[in-house]
Protein backbone atom coordinates (compact mmCIF):
# COMPACT_ATOMS: atom_id res chain seq x y z
CA UNK A 1 0.00 0.00 0.00
CA UNK A 2 2.67 2.03 0.94
CA UNK A 3 4.62 1.66 -2.79
CA UNK A 4 1.28 2.32 -4.33
CA UNK A 5 0.75 5.78 -2.63
CA UNK A 6 4.62 6.03 -3.40
CA UNK A 7 4.08 5.50 -7.09
CA UNK A 8 0.79 8.32 -6.86
CA UNK A 9 3.21 10.85 -6.04
CA UNK A 10 5.49 10.21 -8.15
CA UNK A 11 3.30 9.98 -10.63
CA UNK A 12 1.66 13.02 -9.59
CA UNK A 13 4.98 14.99 -9.89
CA UNK A 14 5.84 14.15 -12.96
CA UNK A 15 2.43 14.93 -13.83
CA UNK A 16 2.16 18.01 -12.77
CA UNK A 17 5.54 20.18 -12.82
CA UNK A 18 4.45 23.86 -12.07
CA UNK A 19 3.74 24.56 -15.45
CA UNK A 20 0.66 24.47 -17.80
CA UNK A 21 -0.42 21.83 -19.65
CA UNK A 22 0.68 23.85 -22.83
CA UNK A 23 4.00 24.21 -21.83
CA UNK A 24 4.32 21.06 -21.00
CA UNK A 25 2.89 20.21 -24.78
CA UNK A 26 5.09 22.92 -26.16
CA UNK A 27 7.90 21.47 -24.26
CA UNK A 28 7.71 18.53 -26.68
CA UNK A 29 7.05 21.10 -29.38
CA UNK A 30 4.21 18.43 -30.47
CA UNK A 31 1.20 20.90 -30.23
CA UNK A 32 -1.29 18.11 -31.36
CA UNK A 33 -0.29 15.44 -28.87
CA UNK A 34 -2.06 15.75 -25.28
CA UNK A 35 -1.15 14.36 -22.21
CA UNK A 36 -3.49 12.03 -21.39
CA UNK A 37 -1.88 11.20 -18.25
CA UNK A 38 -2.45 14.55 -16.49
CA UNK A 39 -4.86 14.66 -14.43
CA UNK A 40 -6.60 17.42 -15.51
CA UNK A 41 -7.22 15.63 -19.03
CA UNK A 42 -10.68 14.47 -18.50
CA UNK A 43 -11.57 13.78 -22.14
CA UNK A 44 -11.66 10.46 -22.51
CA UNK A 45 -12.63 7.23 -21.02
CA UNK A 46 -9.64 5.72 -21.08
CA UNK A 47 -6.84 8.25 -19.77
CA UNK A 48 -4.21 7.93 -16.81
CA UNK A 49 -0.81 6.51 -16.30
CA UNK A 50 -0.44 3.35 -14.47
CA UNK A 51 3.51 2.83 -14.14
CA UNK A 52 2.92 -0.78 -13.65
CA UNK A 53 0.97 -1.23 -16.60
CA UNK A 54 3.33 1.10 -18.41
CA UNK A 55 6.15 -1.25 -17.33
CA UNK A 56 4.28 -4.37 -18.54
CA UNK A 57 4.11 -2.42 -22.12
CA UNK A 58 7.44 -1.90 -22.35
CA UNK A 59 8.57 -5.41 -21.30
CA UNK A 60 5.85 -7.01 -23.87
CA UNK A 61 7.48 -4.66 -26.31
CA UNK A 62 11.14 -5.61 -25.53
CA UNK A 63 9.71 -9.49 -25.83
CA UNK A 64 7.67 -9.33 -28.80
CA UNK A 65 6.23 -12.26 -28.24
CA UNK A 66 3.03 -13.26 -30.32
CA UNK A 67 0.02 -14.11 -28.25
CA UNK A 68 -1.07 -17.14 -29.51
CA UNK A 69 0.43 -19.35 -26.91
CA UNK A 70 0.53 -17.41 -23.76
CA UNK A 71 0.02 -18.52 -20.39
CA UNK A 72 -0.69 -16.04 -18.42
CA UNK A 73 -3.83 -15.16 -20.00
CA UNK A 74 -6.11 -17.79 -19.02
CA UNK A 75 -5.38 -17.31 -15.02
CA UNK A 76 -6.22 -13.79 -15.30
CA UNK A 77 -9.08 -14.18 -18.00
CA UNK A 78 -10.75 -17.15 -15.07
CA UNK A 79 -10.24 -14.46 -12.18
CA UNK A 80 -12.57 -12.34 -14.16
CA UNK A 81 -15.55 -15.02 -14.91
CA UNK A 82 -15.42 -15.67 -11.29
CA UNK A 83 -15.73 -11.75 -10.73
CA UNK A 84 -18.66 -11.78 -13.03
CA UNK A 85 -20.09 -14.69 -11.65
CA UNK A 86 -19.61 -17.32 -14.68
CA UNK A 87 -18.51 -20.64 -12.86
CA UNK A 88 -16.60 -22.14 -16.10
CA UNK A 89 -16.77 -20.67 -19.46
CA UNK A 90 -14.19 -19.12 -21.08
CA UNK A 91 -12.15 -15.66 -22.25
CA UNK A 92 -10.23 -13.57 -25.06
CA UNK A 93 -8.80 -10.78 -25.05
CA UNK A 94 -9.82 -8.68 -28.47
CA UNK A 95 -8.28 -5.44 -30.10
CA UNK A 96 -11.00 -3.13 -28.36
CA UNK A 97 -14.25 -3.31 -27.34
CA UNK A 98 -15.82 -3.21 -30.49
CA UNK A 99 -14.16 -6.26 -31.33
CA UNK A 100 -15.05 -7.71 -28.45
CA UNK A 101 -18.79 -7.05 -29.46
CA UNK A 102 -18.64 -8.35 -32.70
CA UNK A 103 -17.06 -11.64 -30.94
CA UNK A 104 -20.10 -12.00 -28.80
CA UNK A 105 -22.83 -11.73 -31.55
CA UNK A 106 -20.29 -14.07 -33.80
CA UNK A 107 -20.22 -16.17 -30.98
CA UNK A 108 -24.54 -16.23 -30.56
CA UNK A 109 -25.18 -16.66 -34.23
CA UNK A 110 -23.38 -20.17 -33.73
CA UNK A 111 -24.87 -20.92 -30.82
CA UNK A 112 -28.04 -20.29 -33.07
CA UNK A 113 -27.14 -21.76 -36.00
CA UNK A 114 -24.05 -24.06 -36.54
CA UNK A 115 -24.09 -24.32 -40.01
CA UNK A 116 -23.73 -20.97 -40.65
CA UNK A 117 -19.98 -21.48 -40.31
CA UNK A 118 -19.68 -23.69 -43.45
CA UNK A 119 -22.96 -22.88 -45.58
CA UNK A 120 -23.26 -18.75 -44.74
CA UNK A 121 -26.29 -17.31 -45.87
CA UNK A 122 -27.64 -20.04 -46.78
CA UNK A 123 -27.89 -21.73 -43.55
CA UNK A 124 -30.49 -18.94 -42.06
CA UNK A 125 -34.23 -19.40 -42.82
CA UNK A 126 -34.48 -15.50 -42.26
CA UNK A 127 -33.29 -12.09 -41.63
CA UNK A 128 -31.74 -12.01 -38.13
CA UNK A 129 -31.68 -8.59 -35.62
CA UNK A 130 -30.54 -7.78 -32.76
CA UNK A 131 -31.67 -5.31 -30.10
CA UNK A 132 -29.20 -2.45 -28.53
CA UNK A 133 -30.23 0.62 -26.69
CA UNK A 134 -30.66 4.00 -28.15
CA UNK A 135 -27.38 5.21 -26.02
CA UNK A 136 -25.28 1.88 -26.52
CA UNK A 137 -21.84 1.96 -28.62
CA UNK A 138 -21.54 2.38 -32.13
CA UNK A 139 -20.00 -0.68 -32.43
CA UNK A 140 -23.00 -2.94 -31.66
CA UNK A 141 -24.51 -0.53 -35.34
CA UNK A 142 -20.90 -1.98 -36.62
CA UNK A 143 -21.40 -5.40 -35.76
CA UNK A 144 -24.58 -5.66 -37.60
CA UNK A 145 -22.92 -4.40 -40.72
CA UNK A 146 -20.13 -6.75 -40.40
CA UNK A 147 -21.88 -9.37 -39.73
CA UNK A 148 -24.09 -9.30 -42.89
CA UNK A 149 -27.35 -8.33 -40.81
CA UNK A 150 -27.81 -5.03 -41.87
CA UNK A 151 -27.64 -1.99 -39.62
CA UNK A 152 -31.70 -1.38 -39.98
CA UNK A 153 -31.66 -5.21 -38.44
CA UNK A 154 -29.35 -3.78 -35.12
CA UNK A 155 -32.82 -2.17 -33.43
CA UNK A 156 -32.67 0.63 -31.12
CA UNK A 157 -34.51 0.40 -27.54
CA UNK A 158 -35.35 3.33 -26.25
CA UNK A 159 -34.21 4.67 -22.93
CA UNK A 160 -35.40 6.74 -19.91
CA UNK A 161 -34.24 9.71 -18.70
CA UNK A 162 -31.30 8.35 -17.28
CA UNK A 163 -30.63 6.88 -20.66
CA UNK A 164 -30.75 2.86 -19.35
CA UNK A 165 -32.92 0.60 -21.62
CA UNK A 166 -36.72 0.43 -20.95
CA UNK A 167 -37.11 -3.47 -20.80
CA UNK A 168 -40.90 -3.36 -21.63
CA UNK A 169 -39.87 -1.22 -24.63
CA UNK A 170 -37.51 -3.93 -25.65
CA UNK A 171 -40.29 -6.90 -25.20
CA UNK A 172 -42.37 -4.86 -27.02
CA UNK A 173 -39.91 -4.39 -30.14
CA UNK A 174 -38.63 -8.46 -29.87
CA UNK A 175 -42.62 -9.31 -30.78
CA UNK A 176 -43.06 -6.54 -33.20
CA UNK A 177 -40.19 -8.01 -35.27
CA UNK A 178 -41.30 -11.68 -34.59
CA UNK A 179 -44.86 -10.42 -36.27
CA UNK A 180 -42.69 -8.86 -39.30
CA UNK A 181 -40.82 -12.18 -39.94
CA UNK A 182 -37.53 -11.69 -38.21
CA UNK A 183 -35.71 -13.90 -36.46
CA UNK A 184 -34.23 -11.87 -33.38
CA UNK A 185 -31.01 -13.62 -31.97
CA UNK A 186 -29.40 -11.60 -29.77
CA UNK A 187 -29.78 -8.60 -27.30
CA UNK A 188 -27.21 -6.10 -25.73
CA UNK A 189 -27.38 -4.23 -22.23
CA UNK A 190 -24.92 -1.50 -21.94
CA UNK A 191 -23.09 -1.38 -18.22
CA UNK A 192 -22.10 2.44 -18.53
CA UNK A 193 -22.78 3.98 -21.61
CA UNK A 194 -20.40 5.95 -23.38
CA UNK A 195 -21.91 9.49 -22.89
CA UNK A 196 -24.10 9.20 -19.85
CA UNK A 197 -22.97 6.32 -18.11
CA UNK A 198 -25.82 4.52 -17.63
CA UNK A 199 -26.42 0.91 -16.39
CA UNK A 200 -28.99 -0.80 -18.30
CA UNK A 201 -30.91 -3.60 -16.03
CA UNK A 202 -29.84 -6.18 -16.48
CA UNK A 203 -32.23 -8.32 -14.15
CA UNK A 204 -35.06 -6.89 -16.17
CA UNK A 205 -33.48 -7.36 -19.58
CA UNK A 206 -32.36 -11.24 -18.98
CA UNK A 207 -36.24 -11.85 -17.85
CA UNK A 208 -36.90 -10.33 -21.80
CA UNK A 209 -34.31 -12.49 -23.06
CA UNK A 210 -35.13 -16.26 -21.22
CA UNK A 211 -38.96 -15.17 -22.37
CA UNK A 212 -37.88 -15.42 -26.03
CA UNK A 213 -34.99 -17.54 -25.45
CA UNK A 214 -32.42 -14.36 -26.70
CA UNK A 215 -28.44 -14.62 -26.19
CA UNK A 216 -28.05 -12.14 -23.87
CA UNK A 217 -24.92 -9.80 -23.92
CA UNK A 218 -23.48 -7.34 -22.17
CA UNK A 219 -21.27 -4.32 -23.54
CA UNK A 220 -19.54 -3.40 -19.78
CA UNK A 221 -16.52 -1.94 -21.62
CA UNK A 222 -16.53 1.39 -20.28
CA UNK A 223 -18.94 0.41 -16.71
CA UNK A 224 -17.20 -3.11 -16.10
CA UNK A 225 -14.86 -1.74 -13.87
CA UNK A 226 -17.98 -1.13 -11.10
CA UNK A 227 -17.91 -5.38 -10.48
CA UNK A 228 -14.72 -4.98 -8.59
CA UNK A 229 -16.24 -2.48 -5.84
CA UNK A 230 -18.29 -3.69 -3.38
CA UNK A 231 -19.84 -0.64 -3.16
CA UNK A 232 -20.09 0.31 -6.84
CA UNK A 233 -21.02 -3.57 -7.67
CA UNK A 234 -24.89 -3.76 -7.62
CA UNK A 235 -24.78 -1.29 -10.68
CA UNK A 236 -24.32 -4.68 -11.94
CA UNK A 237 -26.90 -6.92 -10.47
CA UNK A 238 -28.17 -9.65 -12.40
CA UNK A 239 -24.66 -9.78 -15.02
CA UNK A 240 -23.92 -13.48 -14.01
CA UNK A 241 -27.51 -14.38 -15.74
CA UNK A 242 -25.61 -12.84 -19.13
CA UNK A 243 -24.48 -15.26 -21.33
CA UNK A 244 -21.33 -13.01 -22.81
CA UNK A 245 -20.09 -9.87 -21.38
CA UNK A 246 -17.18 -7.15 -22.81
CA UNK A 247 -15.17 -5.49 -20.48
CA UNK A 248 -12.15 -3.11 -21.04
CA UNK A 249 -9.37 -3.11 -18.46
CA UNK A 250 -7.90 0.21 -20.53
CA UNK A 251 -10.95 2.21 -19.10
CA UNK A 252 -12.14 2.29 -15.54
CA UNK A 253 -9.21 0.01 -14.16
CA UNK A 254 -6.96 2.21 -16.13
CA UNK A 255 -4.67 -0.49 -17.84
CA UNK A 256 -2.69 1.06 -21.21
CA UNK A 257 -4.57 1.15 -24.61
CA UNK A 258 -5.20 -1.17 -25.03
CA UNK A 259 -6.57 -4.30 -23.12
CA UNK A 260 -10.18 -5.34 -23.73
CA UNK A 261 -11.55 -8.72 -22.82
CA UNK A 262 -15.11 -10.71 -23.96
CA UNK A 263 -15.48 -13.65 -21.39
CA UNK A 264 -18.71 -16.28 -22.09
CA UNK A 265 -20.80 -18.27 -19.74
CA UNK A 266 -20.42 -21.58 -22.03
CA UNK A 267 -17.33 -23.30 -22.64
CA UNK A 268 -16.12 -24.55 -26.27
CA UNK A 269 -18.18 -21.93 -28.32
CA UNK A 270 -15.63 -19.64 -28.85
CA UNK A 271 -13.56 -22.41 -30.51
CA UNK A 272 -16.43 -24.23 -32.05
CA UNK A 273 -17.34 -20.44 -33.44
CA UNK A 274 -13.91 -19.65 -35.11
CA UNK A 275 -11.46 -22.34 -35.09
CA UNK A 276 -9.74 -23.42 -38.86
CA UNK A 277 -7.06 -25.58 -37.43
CA UNK A 278 -4.41 -24.15 -39.25
CA UNK A 279 -1.61 -27.45 -39.10
CA UNK A 280 1.34 -25.17 -38.59
CA UNK A 281 0.09 -23.72 -35.63
CA UNK A 282 -2.04 -25.30 -33.33
CA UNK A 283 -0.22 -28.76 -33.15
CA UNK A 284 -2.15 -31.36 -30.83
CA UNK A 285 0.91 -33.06 -29.72
CA UNK A 286 3.20 -29.90 -28.23
CA UNK A 287 4.88 -30.95 -25.49
CA UNK A 288 2.79 -29.13 -23.15
CA UNK A 289 -1.01 -28.46 -22.30
CA UNK A 290 -2.32 -27.19 -25.15
CA UNK A 291 -5.32 -25.59 -23.61
CA UNK A 292 -2.94 -22.55 -23.21
CA UNK A 293 -2.92 -22.20 -27.05
CA UNK A 294 -6.02 -19.81 -27.30
CA UNK A 295 -4.76 -18.56 -31.09
CA UNK A 296 -7.82 -20.82 -32.74
CA UNK A 297 -10.36 -19.07 -30.88
CA UNK A 298 -9.76 -15.96 -32.31
CA UNK A 299 -10.35 -14.59 -35.95
CA UNK A 300 -6.74 -12.58 -36.03
CA UNK A 301 -3.39 -15.14 -36.40
CA UNK A 302 -0.61 -13.18 -34.57
CA UNK A 303 -1.68 -11.05 -31.64
CA UNK A 304 -0.16 -8.46 -29.70
CA UNK A 305 0.17 -9.53 -26.31
CA UNK A 306 -2.41 -6.98 -24.16
CA UNK A 307 -2.62 -9.65 -21.21
CA UNK A 308 0.93 -9.03 -19.29
CA UNK A 309 0.26 -5.50 -18.34
CA UNK A 310 -2.87 -6.40 -16.76
CA UNK A 311 -1.66 -9.43 -15.35
CA UNK A 312 1.51 -7.36 -13.98
CA UNK A 313 -0.87 -4.65 -12.38
CA UNK A 314 -2.71 -7.21 -10.87
CA UNK A 315 -0.16 -8.69 -9.09
CA UNK A 316 0.43 -5.40 -7.94
CA UNK A 317 -2.39 -3.65 -6.85
CA UNK A 318 -4.38 -7.05 -5.84
CA UNK A 319 -8.05 -7.33 -5.83
CA UNK A 320 -7.87 -4.90 -2.99
CA UNK A 321 -5.76 -2.09 -4.56
CA UNK A 322 -8.15 -2.76 -7.70
CA UNK A 323 -10.99 -1.72 -5.34
CA UNK A 324 -9.52 1.27 -4.13
CA UNK A 325 -8.88 2.86 -7.43
CA UNK A 326 -12.17 2.03 -8.30
CA UNK A 327 -13.67 3.63 -5.40
CA UNK A 328 -11.49 6.71 -5.48
CA UNK A 329 -12.68 7.73 -9.51
CA UNK A 330 -15.82 7.54 -7.76
CA UNK A 331 -15.78 9.64 -4.69
CA UNK A 332 -13.78 12.34 -7.12
CA UNK A 333 -17.26 12.31 -8.90
CA UNK A 334 -19.36 12.91 -6.14
CA UNK A 335 -16.82 15.55 -4.84
CA UNK A 336 -17.27 16.94 -8.83
CA UNK A 337 -20.65 16.61 -8.65
CA UNK A 338 -21.58 18.18 -5.48
CA UNK A 339 -18.94 20.71 -5.97
CA UNK A 340 -20.95 21.85 -9.10
CA UNK A 341 -24.07 22.04 -6.99
CA UNK A 342 -22.98 24.65 -5.10
CA UNK A 343 -23.10 26.30 -7.70
CA UNK A 344 -26.20 26.00 -9.39
CA UNK A 345 -26.21 29.35 -11.68
CA UNK A 346 -22.91 28.02 -13.38
CA UNK A 347 -23.25 24.73 -14.31
CA UNK A 348 -26.32 22.40 -15.17
CA UNK A 349 -26.61 18.85 -15.10
CA UNK A 350 -28.04 16.64 -18.01
CA UNK A 351 -28.47 14.03 -14.99
CA UNK A 352 -27.61 15.03 -11.67
CA UNK A 353 -27.19 11.79 -10.57
CA UNK A 354 -24.25 10.00 -12.73
CA UNK A 355 -24.36 5.92 -12.51
CA UNK A 356 -20.91 6.25 -13.94
CA UNK A 357 -17.76 8.74 -13.85
CA UNK A 358 -19.34 10.45 -16.54
CA UNK A 359 -20.95 13.75 -15.08
CA UNK A 360 -22.40 15.95 -18.06
CA UNK A 361 -23.23 19.59 -17.90
CA UNK A 362 -23.40 22.81 -19.10
CA UNK A 363 -21.80 25.92 -18.17
CA UNK A 364 -23.64 28.60 -18.04
CA UNK A 365 -21.66 31.99 -18.90
CA UNK A 366 -22.49 34.96 -17.15
CA UNK A 367 -25.11 36.76 -19.54
CA UNK A 368 -27.21 33.75 -19.68
CA UNK A 369 -27.13 33.08 -16.01
CA UNK A 370 -30.35 36.04 -15.74
CA UNK A 371 -31.55 34.26 -19.04
CA UNK A 372 -35.15 32.57 -19.31
CA UNK A 373 -35.02 29.16 -19.27
CA UNK A 374 -36.90 28.03 -22.90
CA UNK A 375 -35.35 26.91 -26.17
CA UNK A 376 -33.52 29.73 -27.27
CA UNK A 377 -31.27 29.52 -24.31
CA UNK A 378 -30.64 26.68 -24.20
CA UNK A 379 -29.54 27.29 -27.84
CA UNK A 380 -27.45 29.70 -26.96
CA UNK A 381 -25.96 27.18 -24.37
CA UNK A 382 -24.98 24.53 -27.36
CA UNK A 383 -23.34 26.87 -28.92
CA UNK A 384 -21.29 28.00 -26.54
CA UNK A 385 -19.56 24.58 -25.47
CA UNK A 386 -17.67 24.37 -28.18
CA UNK A 387 -16.55 27.35 -27.74
CA UNK A 388 -15.24 27.05 -24.39
CA UNK A 389 -13.51 23.74 -25.50
CA UNK A 390 -11.39 26.05 -28.04
CA UNK A 391 -10.63 28.13 -25.36
CA UNK A 392 -9.52 24.98 -23.09
CA UNK A 393 -7.30 23.61 -25.89
CA UNK A 394 -5.34 26.99 -26.18
CA UNK A 395 -4.61 27.59 -22.65
CA UNK A 396 -3.93 23.84 -22.27
CA UNK A 397 -4.66 23.91 -18.96
CA UNK A 398 -7.84 21.43 -18.85
CA UNK A 399 -9.35 18.89 -21.22
CA UNK A 400 -12.82 17.99 -21.66
CA UNK A 401 -14.81 16.39 -24.42
CA UNK A 402 -18.90 17.71 -25.63
CA UNK A 403 -20.65 16.15 -27.84
CA UNK A 404 -24.78 16.61 -28.20
CA UNK A 405 -27.25 13.87 -27.46
CA UNK A 406 -30.98 13.14 -28.98
CA UNK A 407 -32.39 16.36 -28.36
CA UNK A 408 -29.64 17.77 -26.02
CA UNK A 409 -27.50 20.39 -27.89
CA UNK A 410 -23.48 20.58 -27.29
CA UNK A 411 -23.26 19.79 -23.66
CA UNK A 412 -19.66 18.82 -21.83
CA UNK A 413 -19.08 15.18 -20.44
CA UNK A 414 -16.31 15.01 -17.76
CA UNK A 415 -15.09 11.74 -17.63
CA UNK A 416 -12.61 11.09 -14.32
CA UNK A 417 -10.89 7.91 -15.07
CA UNK A 418 -7.59 8.55 -14.13
CA UNK A 419 -5.84 7.48 -10.16
CA UNK A 420 -4.14 10.85 -10.58
CA UNK A 421 -7.31 13.00 -10.23
CA UNK A 422 -7.08 14.94 -7.11
CA UNK A 423 -9.47 17.01 -4.75
CA UNK A 424 -7.75 19.91 -6.44
CA UNK A 425 -7.74 19.58 -9.24
CA UNK A 426 -11.51 19.11 -9.87
CA UNK A 427 -11.58 22.65 -7.78
CA UNK A 428 -9.21 24.00 -10.47
CA UNK A 429 -11.38 22.90 -13.16
CA UNK A 430 -14.49 24.29 -11.48
CA UNK A 431 -12.52 28.07 -11.48
CA UNK A 432 -10.83 27.16 -14.82
CA UNK A 433 -14.80 26.75 -16.66
CA UNK A 434 -15.54 30.06 -14.96
CA UNK A 435 -12.03 31.98 -15.70
CA UNK A 436 -12.22 30.98 -19.19
CA UNK A 437 -16.27 31.20 -19.94
CA UNK A 438 -17.63 33.81 -17.68
CA UNK A 439 -17.66 36.67 -20.39
CA UNK A 440 -18.94 34.24 -23.44
C1 LIG B 1 -15.39 2.32 -25.39
C2 LIG B 1 -16.60 1.50 -25.58
C3 LIG B 1 -16.65 0.51 -26.57
C4 LIG B 1 -15.58 0.32 -27.59
O1 LIG B 1 -14.38 -0.04 -27.05
P1 LIG B 1 -13.04 0.17 -27.91
O2 LIG B 1 -12.01 -0.50 -27.09
O3 LIG B 1 -12.83 1.65 -28.01
O4 LIG B 1 -13.25 -0.45 -29.25
C5 LIG B 1 -17.77 -0.30 -26.64
N1 LIG B 1 -18.79 -0.12 -25.79
C6 LIG B 1 -18.79 0.84 -24.84
C7 LIG B 1 -19.96 0.97 -23.92
C8 LIG B 1 -17.69 1.69 -24.71
O5 LIG B 1 -17.70 2.66 -23.78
Amino acid sequence: MRLESEIYDADRAQMLPDKSLSQVISAHSNPASFLTGHPRFMNQLSCGMEVVSLAGEWLTAAANTNMFTFEIAPVTMRHMREIIGYKQGDSILAPGGSISNLYAALVARHKMFPEYKKKGLRALPGELCMFTSLHSHYSMMGTAAAMGLGTDNCIEVPVDEKGRMIPAELDRLVQESKAKGKIPFLVCATAGTTVMGAFDPLHAIADVCEKHKLWFHVDAAWGGGVLLSKNQRHKMAGVERSDSLTWNPHKLMGVLLQCSTVHFKEDGLLISCNQMCADYLFQQDKPYDVNYDTGDKVIQCGRHNDIFKLWLMWRSKGDEGFEKHIDHLFEMTEYLVRRMKQHPDKFEFLNDEPECTNVCFWYVPHRLRSMKPGPERHKLLGEIQPILKGRMMTAGTLMIGYQPLDHHPNFFRNIISSQAVRREDIDFMLEELDRLGYDL
